[in-house]
């Protein structure tokens, strides 16, 4: 029989890869899909996005059912926590959706392999290697075969950054120990207030969990517009979160049945916090260094291959997409755009390139945050001459209905024609409400357009017809 050459091979299947196989295979392409883990998914919907969210979803259930009899619910004013149902429910979410990524593959005709994909080197003739060796579930472990393809994508992700001299184990936790861990810790150190930390942070606390957050910049979530991150410190503290920002961890040791996390504050001095766990979330590393990279072209920085705007690396038919990419948010929706763009260029199908400050970002704390486009700062930094409209969640009725109005809409526009450079919301439902904004940015709509078009009423929504308002003075509600 004639050996299969695939049009394209994809290594990993996270969002990035996985998006990648299902448009490949909705353009009618010859696709193989190679993952690793025993199970599709990634990072994402089995230790990132999606069980974070889940758990989210339960603490907000709960924080709810605290205010039960406000809202005229009576008798759950004392809830019982179960944390291994909400753990089941976690699970069984994760399960249904792996379930669904093998029928998309059935369904696109994407012939998944497992196992883990290596390089070769440069195509001959036009034509890839990818060497699979597997380590056991579907194959013989220590198998190694090799697949043909006219085109590669690198999908294989990122793992959590460790302090070094560390370990993860039952107390010292990555984002893998702590989506599994059995009982509710009375006490958290948090270290690293990026997105992943500050969400566990808020998971925890709104379980009653003691938590504290360690972070090495002066703010939390330092990647923010500065007045974000101002807001959810004051709104963290509110909750009872002890926030150590400006401050470096000296060392990380197990006590006799918990941790002891030594650090210099921000004035110098010397604390200590002691607690059942420690999470370390100080940045997620590429998984780059043993897929051969080096019998290729590929270029990297810091680990992180380098592409064009159309995913391609410098080893040509080979192309890279996810958190592995130099100079992208090492995001699930960036990961997945870019998988649609290498497979649109490899199919000669239209496409767009991707645009950096379109890439919204959402942390799904209590309170959520959502941005896109530059901060007030960076504006600046640019040489615009920037014109802020700030809307506080107070004002909108839909806010003071759903309990939460804490929080703002901040506009950044550029004074001379209005052009939206920048959405930055903190408050309920924020990482919903900022698609609108990132709608507006691409299509290039401006201050003047958006404060006259028409938000539904009550909406949390509404706010941002008010923030565009307030970029002129001229809100209606506060
Ligand atoms: P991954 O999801 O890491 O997948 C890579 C896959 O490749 C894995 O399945 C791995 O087993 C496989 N693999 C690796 N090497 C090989 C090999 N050599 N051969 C075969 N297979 C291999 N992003 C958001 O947008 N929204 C969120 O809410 C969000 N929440 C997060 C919460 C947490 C706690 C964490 C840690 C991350 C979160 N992220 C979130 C980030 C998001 O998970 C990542 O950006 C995303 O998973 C990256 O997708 P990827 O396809 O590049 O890689």
């Amino acid at each position: 029989m004639a050996e299969t050459i695939y049009d394209v091979a994809i290594i990993g299947s996270g969002p990035a890869g996985y998006t990648a196989a299902i448009r490949a295979g909705e353009f009618g392409l010859k696709t193989a899909l190679i993952e690793s883990s025993g199970a599709l998914g990634g990072t994402c919907l089995h230790v990132g996005c999606i069980p974070t969210k889940a758990l989210l979803f339960h603490a907000e259930v709960w924080d709810h059912l605290k205010h039960g009899a406000d809202y005229g619910i009576d008798g759950v004013t004392q809830p019982v926590l179960n944390w291994q149902q909400g753990l089941k429910r976690k699970n069984a979410i994760i399960a249904k959706h792996v379930k669904g990524l093998e029928f998309l593959m059935r369904k696109n005709k994407v012939n998944t392999i497992e196992g883990y994909g290596r390089l070769t080197g440069p195509a001959k003739d036009g034509i890839h290697t990818v060497s699979i060796y597997t380590e056991g579930g579907g194959g013989a472990a220590g198998e190694q075969s090799f697949i043909k393809a006219k085109n590669v994508i690198v999908a294989t992700g990122s793992q959590a950054k460790m302090l070094p001299g560390l370990e993860a184990d039952t107390r010292i936790l990555t984002n893998i120990e702590i989506l599994s861990i059995p009982a509710l810790p009375k006490s958290l150190v948090v270290i690293g207030a990026g997105a992943v930390g500050v969400e566990f942070a808020s998971i925890f606390r709104s379980f009653g969990t003691e938590v504290s957050i360690i972070e090495f910049l002066p703010r939390l979530v330092p990647v923010e517009d500065e007045e974000i991150s101002k807001e959810l410190t004051r709104q963290f503290k509110k909750r009872a979160i002890d926030i150590n920002t400006g401050a470096r961890v000296e060392k990380v040791e197990k006590t006799t049945d918990g941790v002891r996390v030594t650090f210099t504050d921000q004035n110098g001095k010397s604390q200590v916090k002691e607690a059942d766990k420690v999470l370390i979330a100080v940045g997620r590393s590429p998984r780059t260094d043993n897929i051969d990279i080096d019998k290729t072209k590929i270029e990297l920085d810091r680990g992180f291959i380098k592409t064009n705007e159309w995913m391609e690396t410098a080893e040509p038919g080979i192309y890279a997409i996810g958190d592995i990419v130099a100079g992208m948010p090492q995001l699930a929706h960036s990961g997945s755009m870019a998988g649609m763009v290498a497979v649109a260029k490899i199919a000669g199908k239209h496409f767009r390139p991707i645009n950096r400050l379109r890439i919204p970002g959402c942390t799904y704390t209590e309170p959520q945050i959502g941005s896109v486009g530059l901060t007030e700062t960076a504006a600046k930094e640019k040489g615009h001459e920037v014109k802020i409209g700030k809307f506080p969640f107070a004002g909108n009725s839909k806010a003071t209905i759903v309990d939460s109005h804490d929080g703002f809409v901040k506009i950044v526009s550029d004074a001379k024609y209005g052009e939206i450079l920048g959405v930055h919301i903190i408050g309920p439902s924020a990482t919903e409400i900022i698609a609108e904004a990132v709608v507006a940015m691409d299509l290039e709509g401006t201050v003047d357009e958006l404060m006259y078009t028409i938000h539904a009423h009550p909406t949390l929504s509404e706010s941002m017809l008010d923030a565009y308002g307030a970029v002129e003075g001229l809100a209606i509600n506060a």
